[in-house]
């Protein structure tokens, strides 16, 4: 029997807000110490009260525009009660009944919509770590605000749960409401998995992968979960609801827990923190200045790139940016997959990216042949040189003598003085003869005596008018 595979995926973002959701501590504890970013509220002190972060409701605002959902103009949080020392209060405040973003859609690159249920915020747990006989507690990311997006059942692959994950990180990037560094967990997801008989109305039994951390281990454990439950279908079994874990090293997923329901939450409206209403007029704000999505871009540049390097360039909102100011897109778009991209500081060249004038001054020298593809190539990189920039790219050509000769009135006396000299004659002769491949040489010797400036296929056609007359 064929067997169809259903997934929903939930995903937690880690929002970059400066501070928490509910105190005023630094939100991004990359690299500091252990408990160093906590606050009363944090440690779930008596007396200690929430006070709910207005830049996560702007971020959240944001996140769900990237997503074409549906705004809440009203919303409110929620206490999810569980035990567990990663939570000092002993419930996680969250949006349960009245989350702040509702029903969208996200566009994967093959054009396959897949629906957002709702999105809410709430605030993360700490963090566990094991040793031998006891563990750790480290609190810096209680409360970072997060928001979790759900998914309707909408996907039937590995390949879609992989670019679904994808294509949400890069539209939380390009709402600007998260860093995405996933090496540090800032988007996690949860992938539920179910097999059905083809053709069968009711979906069947889900097992729930959690806390994958990249697109690659999204894709795997769907496989695994794939193969497993086909497995024991086929055998007549059942399949456990159950959360289970992913191992990166083994490749298989292993159960970890019967799953809760909703009533082991013991789900209670957050008395500390009022209802969040929005006016009309605060949404507008937050969004008069949104940037062009991934998929406004596919519109846009979708006949003048090709599809997979402009997929290869939609990882990267800065360069899409600046592709949507220059004038020529199409070898702009060339020179950043294939040059830039390639080039081993590219990491630190995004962060500052030359101007447009410089991009379109580059692009009409190249047009004008002025300067030859591997010289466009050479100064390209030059612009995002820090030690070159901002000396333009007329200027950084000059100082490299890269300004190829298009001058034809100079060209032509170059050419002339190589054909004068006694080292060409046989070549000219042998031309002359019908052997057309000397060509090659005597081109070879203008270039030399040019040092190099001289426009190749210029010199080519002049010699060859010289030699015929
Ligand atoms: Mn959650």
């Amino acid at each position: 029997m064929k067997y169809i595979p259903t997934i929903g995926i939930e995903c937690h973002v880690q929002l970059s807000t400066k501070t928490k959701l509910f105190s005023e501590v630094d939100n991004d504890a990359r690299g500091k110490e252990p408990n160093s970013c906590v606050s009363p509220v944090d440690y779930a002190l008596p007396g200690m009260l929430p006070r709910l972060n207005g830049e996560a409701i702007k971020f959240a605002v944001r996140a769900g525009r990237a997503m074409n959902c549906e705004i809440n103009r009203s919303s409110r949080f929620d206490r999810k009660h569980y035990f567990y020392p990663d939570s000092p209060k002993g419930y996680q405040i969250t949006q349960f009944y009245h989350p702040i973003i509702g029903a969208g859609y996200v566009l994967l690159p093959s054009g396959t919509q897949i629906r957002i249920e709702h999105a809410h915020l709430e605030g993360d747990a700490g963090k566990l770590t094991h040793f031998d006989s006891y563990s750790l507690v480290d609190l810096n990311r209680v409360d970072t605000p997060l928001i979790e997006i759900v998914s309707q059942p909408d996907i039937h692959s590995a390949k879609d749960a992989h670019d679904y994950c994808k294509e949400l990180w890069r539209l939380m990037r390009y709402a600007g409401v998260t860093y995405g560094d996933l090496y540090n967990g800032n988007m996690r997801f949860d992938v539920n998995v179910s097999l059905a008989p083809e053709g069968s109305e009711k979906l069947g039994t889900r097992a729930e992968v959690k806390n994958l951390n990249s697109f690659r281990s999204v894709e795997r454990a769907v496989e695994y979960e794939i193969k497993r439950q086909t497995k024991i279908l086929e055998a007549g079994e059942k399949v456990v609801q159950e959360t289970r874990g992913w191992s990166d090293a083994t490749g298989e997923t292993t159960g970890q827990r019967s799953k809760e329901e909703a009533k082991d939450y013991r789900y209670m409206p957050e008395p500390d923190i009022p209802p969040i209403n929005l006016s009309a007029e605060f949404i507008e704000e937050q969004l008069k200045d949104f940037p062009l999505m991934p998929a406004d871009y596919r519109e846009k540049f979708g006949e003048i790139i090709a599809g997979d390097t402009l997929e290869v360039l939609l990882d990267y909102p800065e360069l899409m940016q600046k592709l949507d100011e220059v004038k020529n897109v199409k070898l702009m778009s060339n020179l950043f997959a294939s040059v830039l991209l390639a080039e081993e500081k590219s990491a630190e060249y995004l962060n500052d990216l030359p101007s447009a004038e410089d991009l379109n001054t580059l692009a009409e020298m190249n047009a004008a042949k002025e300067l030859s593809s591997t010289a466009t190539k050479e100064v390209f990189l030059r612009l995002f040189d820090p030690q070159m920039k901002g000396r333009g790219a007329r200027n950084i050509a000059k100082e490299l003598g890269l300004i190829q000769e298009n001058d034809l009135g100079a060209l032509e006396a170059i050419v002339d003085a190589v054909l004068a000299k006694p080292e060409t004659a046989k070549a000219q002769d042998d031309f002359r003869n019908g052997e057309e491949k000397v060509i090659g040489f005597l081109v070879g010797q203008v270039m030399k005596e040019s040092k190099g400036k001289a426009n190749p296929s210029a010199v080519q056609q002049i010699l060859r008018e010289k030699l015929t007359k």
